[in-house]
């Protein structure tokens, strides 16, 4: 992960022939699709952490152990909103775009980052 020092831009790891978040995050969103259209028993909602759920802004109904069940739809339609501004919010796509930078800073403020 890559952070502002100042401001709140961030971008995720650069991406690498084995390693991107888009790909992660589709094999998760293809189990959650998977399961919410199997015919037998299909699983139309997704139960998760309420906090989480606040966080990111889902609809949901708490079920008997207290944690948040949100329909896959509204699940999966904010997990696609939040990864579509992750990739916009990339600055260096690659390590060698970074490496060949000769301006490492925030491309928002101008801020020093760092890497951790
Ligand atoms: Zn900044």
């Amino acid at each position: 992960m890559i952070h502002c020092a100042k401001c709140d831009w961030s971008q995720d790891n650069f991406w690498t022939e084995n390693y991107n978040t888009i790909k992660s995050q589709v094999e998760g969103w293809n189990e959650i699709i998977a399961k919410a259209i199997d015919e037998k028993s299909p699983q139309r909602n997704v139960i998760i952490d309420r906090s989480v759920a606040v966080q990111k802004g889902m609809p949901f109904d708490i079920d008997r152990k207290g944690n948040a069940v949100v329909d896959v739809r509204d699940f999966l339609a904010k997990e696609i909103e939040s990864m579509a501004k992750q990739v916009r919010h990339m600055h260096w796509l690659i390590e060698k775009d970074y490496l060949d930078d000769e301006n490492k800073t925030c491309p928002v403020c101008g801020s020093a980052i760092t890497i951790d």
